[in-house]
């Protein structure tokens, strides 16, 4: 709508496209008849050349399905922080969640911790964190490349007797691009071999100095198999996470991202939600790029059965037509039929792309396949 190209505008004034041309020529423009031009340019082309432009009001589907209006200071409330552990293969990452989680898992909470969803939430000092319990930064990966921002707080987990690694190095990029902060845990301090002030050296050259060496960056030293350090990480964490002030208003339609989904046989498209904004509640309808339906079965990170969640809340649902990808964004929508039609058009839209010859692959499809 804010933009048209020549020949299209040439067949609206209903000159020919040599005629354009030349008007826009001799405003010092040089342009073919395929060209586009922006609304502006062409308001002066079409006055010069007797003629009066309007802009189109072009309502999409997804403009009238979806309600993406900014909220109100008025209407926000705290949510809890979303942390992302990160790091070389090896380093901790998932043993340091385990831990977490073993250790702030109230015995005897419905389900313990057998039920295992891609993300779940802890309270710290009365205060709830969330953690991304993904497979690695792949999903973190593909979020990014999808423009979907989902962490507040990156933990890199370095192994004390390691040091930095290729994978390391990738993630402190990450971070850095999302523009999230960076907490270090130096793991694996039980080791006779672990030599943190190494892995603190090295950290400087990329730009993480600790706090003692006059930095800002928070280094803890842990152990995920003793738990010596973890809770101080945690109470950084937190610390961390009050400096975000982060906020979301309870009171909207659902939106968020998926975190994983899989196909189960029984169940059918089995989803991990994150609740971003909003408050999804059972029943709602909602639309994960192509997947579309009403959410089912709906229930928290410790298999509890939960009728509604909100903000940085992480939830399992059943009840889509197909399985969603891992960083796909997700909205709880009011109208059903609007939303799959929405759903045939981005079909369609993916179809013709797949058809489409491909040009060019940037270095972040490249990198995202590690
Ligand atoms: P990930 O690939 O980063 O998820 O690493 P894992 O959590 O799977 O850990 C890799 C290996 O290191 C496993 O054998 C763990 O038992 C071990 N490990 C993890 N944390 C520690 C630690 O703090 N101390 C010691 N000694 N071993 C650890
Ligand atoms: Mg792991």
């Amino acid at each position: 709508p804010d933009e048209i190209s020549v020949g299209e505008l040439a067949s609206r004034m209903k000159k020919t496209g040599a005629e354009v041309v030349k008007c826009l020529m001799k405003n010092g423009v040089m342009a073919s008849l395929s060209q586009i031009i922006d609304f502006d340019t062409a308001a002066i082309i079409a006055e010069e050349m007797g003629c009066k432009v309007e802009k189109e009001v072009v309502v999409t589907i997804e403009e009238k399905l979806i309600d993406d209006h900014k909220d109100e200071d008025k209407d926000l409330v705290p949510r809890a922080p979303v942390v992302v552990v990160m790091g070389h293969v090896d380093h901790g990452k998932t043993s340091l969640l385990d831990y977490i989680r073993n250790a702030h898992v109230a015995s005897g909470e419905a389900g313990g911790i057998t039920q295992h969803i891609g993300a779940y939430q802890v309270q710290i000092n009365g205060k709830p964190i969330t953690f991304l319990d993904t497979p690695g930064h792949e999903a973190f990966t593909s979020m990014r490349a999808r423009g979907a921002m989902v962490t507040d707080i990156a933990i890199l987990v370095v192994a004390a007797e390691d040091g930095i690694m290729p994978q390391t190095v990738e993630s402190i990029n990450h971070a850095k691009a999302a523009g999230i902060p960076i907490i270090v845990a130096i793991n694996k301090m039980d080791k006779p071999e672990a030599n943190p002030e190494r892995i603190k050296q090295q950290l400087t050259e990329y730009g993480l100095v600790c706090e003692e060496w006059g930095g800002d960056t928070i280094v803890c030293p842990i152990s995920a198999k003793t738990g010596m350090g973890v809770d101080n990480l945690l109470e950084m964490l937190t610390l961390t996470a009050e400096v975000g002030e982060l906020k979301a208003n309870p009171n909207r339609a659902a939106q968020g991202t998926v975190i994983e989904a899989r196909l189960d046989k029984g169940r059918g498209p089995v989803a991990t939600l994150l609740v971003q904004n909003g408050t999804l509640k059972q029943g709602d309808i909602i639309i994960a790029g192509t997947a579309v339906g009403r959410v089912r079965a709906m229930v928290g990170d410790k298999g509890q059965k939960l009728t509604s969640a909100g903000p940085s809340v992480p939830v399992e649902i059943t009840g889509l037509s197909e399985t969603p990808s891992a960083g796909a964004t997700f909205n709880a929508v009011a109208d059903e039929k609007l939303a799959r039609e929405l759903v045939e058009q981005r079909k369609e839209e993916a179809r013709a792309k797949a058809n489409a010859p491909v040009t060019k692959v940037s270095l972040e499809d490249l990198f995202s396949q590690i």
